[in-house]
């Protein structure tokens, strides 16, 4: 069978996208495949922050006892709800495991490094690609209105600093003064003045564009159900279309990563972190610039025209059923501290599941088992900000040369 492409990337997401844009604009034929609508999965409606001030990893020091307490509590912010399975219990068990300093401190140098290169990426996006993602450097402003969350807003900012992310803390009437949409007590804030934010649906598009420019082949409606793999190789794949030929394999499936290893009996330990988002009207008086509503994780991000709300992770394996009491959390958060009518509607509920390892960082790298077989997944809550970094972390592996970033913290094979 004569091949398609030099290269296949199994997953339309933004980082499969991200990944061809990258590989496509470096020379590679791609084509990409989507088991439906690239951009659909996770990368569809989050909500559109590039903000390398928030790259923290999931399991973040002193959390032991918080994610025992949410367990009990279905309206926490990150949600576990306790159930028999062995995924759950391993993935747990590593996640406690890297609820450590030095851990964290390992996984912020390399989750704000993939950012900090993509925010920069992003901002030439629209003019290399033509398609418009709407870019907007509005900076982000973390408010929160008890002295503990304060508190956890200015050590991100201490440690977020460190690493060239500069952000100022501000009291109370000096946040109401900047953010008049902040109508609820507060007790001070963050704000970060060089984070930017764009519309994630935009951006694939634009990556398809882009791709496509240079080249390669995106096709949607192909599901990956099995692979000739033997002698160390992936040979072909096999979707519901039919059999498809290569001679290297991207594998960026998102929250489906782990069943798509098992296929190759390959270990990826990823569960959905669900989460939701809704666009409603702009609220009176609207926010200037996105807000994380710091003890109820809420990000509310002005758009054209109208508002998203988004917010909670429960953790979770591939289960996209809606709880209402977890969506009414996200809308009371957010009326703790901006004027959310009573009567609140919306014109779109969405919910997706972020890819999550259970060390918080991407996997991103060739597998030891097939050694044309590369997987770019895992991205947990940050997979818009660093998908730029990401691809080209990816594109300068597969074509061996030397990595940008160091790729040891992001081995593949490392669960
Ligand atoms: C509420 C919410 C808010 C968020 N906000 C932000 C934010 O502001 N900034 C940020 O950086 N991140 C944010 N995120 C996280 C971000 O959305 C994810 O990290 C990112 O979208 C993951 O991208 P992905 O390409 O890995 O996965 P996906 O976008 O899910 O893409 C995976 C693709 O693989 C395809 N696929 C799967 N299996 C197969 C198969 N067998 N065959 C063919 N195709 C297959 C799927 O159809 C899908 O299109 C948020 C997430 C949520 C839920």
């Amino acid at each position: 069978m004569n091949k398609d492409s030099d290269l296949i990337i199994v997953g339309g997401g933004v980082i499969g996208m991200s990944c061809a844009y990258e590989l496509a604009k470096r020379g590679v034929k791609v084509t990409v495949i989507d088991k439906g609508e690239p951009g659909f999965g996770c990368s569809y409606g989050n909500a559109g922050w590039l903000t390398p001030c928030f790259s923290m990893p999931l399991p973040m020091p002193g959390m032991l006892l918080k994610s025992i307490k949410w367990m009990t509590d279905p309206e926490s912010p990150l949600y576990i709800q306790p159930r028999p399975s062995w995924l759950l219990v391993s993935w747990l068990t590593r996640f406690l495991f890297n609820m450590n300093r030095k851990q964290m401190l390992r996984s912020v140098t390399a989750l704000t490094e993939i950012s900090k290169y993509s925010l920069d990426a992003y901002s030439r996006l629209s003019a290399e690609t033509g398609h418009d993602v709407h870019f907007k450097k509005t900076g982000l402003l973390m408010a929160a209105n008890t002295l503990d969350g304060w508190n956890y807003a200015r050590q991100e900012m201490n440690l977020v600093s460190e690493h060239g992310v500069p952000g100022r803390s501000l009291g109370a009437e000096e946040l109401k003064a900047f953010e008049p949409a902040i109508t609820g007590p507060v007790k001070g804030g963050v704000f970060f003045p060089e984070e930017a934010n764009a519309e994630p649906l935009e951006i694939v598009r634009a990556l398809a564009a882009g791709a496509k420019k240079f080249g390669a082949t995106i096709i949607s409606g192909h599901e990956l159900i099995d692979c000739d793999a033997r002698d160390g190789k992936i040979h072909s794949i096999r979707t519901t279309k039919g059999v498809l030929k290569a001679d290297q394999y991207v594998f960026a499936t998102g929250s489906w990563s782990t069943g798509v290893g098992r296929m190759l009996g390959i270990n990826i330990p990823l569960l959905g972190g669900k989460g939701y988002a809704f666009i409603t009207k702009p609220l009176s008086p609207n926010p200037l610039r996105p807000l994380m509503l710091v003890e109820k994780k809420v990000a509310v991000t002005p758009r054209d025209g109208t508002l998203r709300l988004a917010g909670t992770m429960e953790i979770v394996n591939n289960d996209y059923s809606i709880t209402p009491r977890r969506i009414n959390s996200i809308v009371k958060g957010a009326r703790e501290f901006l004027n959310v009518p009573q009567d609140f509607q919306y014109s779109e509920l969405w919910r997706g599941l972020r890819p999550c390892s259970p060390d918080g960082v991407p996997l991103i790298g060739y597998t030891k088992k097939y050694s044309n077989l590369f997987i770019a997944t895992g991205h947990q809550m940050l997979g818009l900000q660093s998908a730029m970094g990401s691809a080209r972390l990816t594109a300068d592996l597969i074509l061996k040369a030397t990595p940008i970033f160091d790729p040891k913290p992001f081995d593949a094979n490392r669960f």
